[in-house]
């Protein structure tokens, strides 16, 4: 017997049908003398349409009132959760809903943005002993203690929600069921000759879902990492009845580098087209000009990622060139603007038609000359490079916008991706 977390997103709790595929999952789980918890994420689309409703209601281009803003979004998951109990029950499988704030998930006060602090996990395993119950969580939402509001862990919060459930309850593994059957060399609606991993390692797997690959939030891989949650990415499209209990279902598992025997030298490559590209130009080159353009960008809270600054060839005025995610872009204009005179630039040239594309591997600590080889094949592209960034593991490079997938396909098959 085993104690498990099975998550469902979205697609995989899309309607009713799809509702009672997933509680036919759980009840397999169950059978075979499984605890289980379930996670479940609001039906595909709901939470688009309640931030929708939550832009729709605001008249002006103030931002909306966070806690409010939670009180909308948090309601997908609350639905679910309760559909999946009914469903659960009518099966034979005693089951019992939570949202957030009964568990409680206990999460800082930043709505839209929390984090989890506590998950009452003692109360879950009470009732897998007494009453032999599952549990079925309502993802993405938690409660802050102090001011009793509910409060929302960012987009794709529900995979962080059940990493933290599965730390709570020392599950064996915290199962992730997505509409992919694992984790891709890159994203294979991209790539069709993307290949499924067996492992990778908990740092690749930041690195890839930081870098744009949203099958896993980026906090969830954090989470397993701290509290060595072994995290399996599986399909929930699977029959139940096809799933022999003894065998190894297909998905990838997110575990410790040890585990992997043979490391690649790149595991896999992510792209984001959520960035904009800032240059503000003919700057002064002297001490404080990049704490004047910096410090009021962190102070209105906009994430500044990838930064190029040029030697001057005057020595007196040069270019400093980064990039912001785009939905901060005009936020991110209007800031310098009125910082002009603290900071000193001719003007300020911007794009949002760019992609960020990362190539990610545990093995590029000890390999030299493999982003040279990047450069090399999206020159014979004619694909030109806006900036660049490295990191020990990973390198990122800002392109036009239009050659996204003739450079991730490029990239793919350079580092001997493509499946044969
Ligand atoms: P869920 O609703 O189950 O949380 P998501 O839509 O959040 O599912 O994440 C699954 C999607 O992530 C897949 O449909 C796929 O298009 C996308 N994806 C991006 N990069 C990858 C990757 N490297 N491997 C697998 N899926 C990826
Ligand atoms: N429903 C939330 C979202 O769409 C959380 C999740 O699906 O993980 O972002
Ligand atoms: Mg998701």
């Amino acid at each position: 017997m085993a104690r498990l977390v099975m998550k469902f997103g979205g697609t995989s709790v899309a309607d009713i049908d799809r509702i009672r595929n997933v509680a036919r999952h759980v009840k397999r789980e169950v059978d075979a003398g499984h605890e289980v918890a379930v996670v479940v994420s609001a039906m595909a689309g709901t939470t688009d349409q309640l931030v929708k409703w939550c832009e729709a209601a605001l008249k002006t281009r103030q931002l909306f009132d966070a806690r409010e803003y939670d009180a909308v979004v948090a309601s997908g998951e609350q639905v679910t959760a309760g559909l999946l109990a009914i469903t659960l029950e009518s099966m034979g499988v005693n089951a019992r809903s939570w949202q957030g704030w009964q568990l409680p998930i206990s999460t800082t006060d930043a709505h839209a943005t929390a984090r989890i602090v506590d998950v009452n996990g003692a109360e879950l395993i009470a009732r897998f002993k007494e009453r032999n119950e599952v549990a079925v969580i309502a993802g993405f939402q938690g409660v802050h203690r102090g001011t009793g509001r509910i409060t929302t862990l960012g987009r794709g919060g529900s995979d962080t929600s059940a990493v933290a459930v599965a730390a709570a309850i020392a599950a064996e593994r915290c199962d992730i069921y997505t509409d992919v059957d694992g984790v891709y060399t890159t994203d294979p609606r991209v790539v069709p000759r993307a290949q499924r991993l067996e492992k990778i390692a908990f740092e690749e797997m930041l690195e890839l879902a930081s870098q744009g690959a949203k099958v896993l939030q980026v906090r969830s891989v954090e989470l397993g990492m701290v509290h060595n949650v072994r995290i399996f990415v599986r399909s929930s499209f699977d029959k139940p009845e096809d799933i022999d209990p003894r065998g190894n279902p297909p998905g990838t598992l997110i575990c410790d580098e040890g585990e992997i025997m043979e490391q690649q030298i790149v595991t896999g490559i992510a792209f984001s087209k959520d960035e904009a590209q800032i240059s503000v130009r003919r700057v002064e080159d002297k001490p404080g000009v990049a704490a004047a353009i910096f410090g009021p960008l962190a102070e209105a809270n906009i994430n500044v990622d990838m930064i190029v600054q040029n030697v001057s060839a005057d020595g007196a005025t040069t270019d400093i060139t980064f990039t912001v995610p785009a939905a901060d872009f005009e936020r991110a204009k209007d800031t310098l603007a009125k910082a002009r005179d603290r900071i000193g630039y001719e003007r300020i040239d911007g794009a949002i038609d760019v992609t960020k594309v990362s190539v990610i591997g545990i093995g590029m600590r000890s390999h030299a000359g493999v982003a040279a080889k990047a450069f090399q094949a999206l020159a014979d592209r004619r694909i030109n490079i806006r900036a660049i960034t490295t990191s020990e593991i990973k390198f990122s490079l800002l392109i036009d916008g239009a050659f996204t997938e003739l450079a991730v396909r490029t990239l793919h098959s350079l580092y001997g991706l493509d499946k044969v």
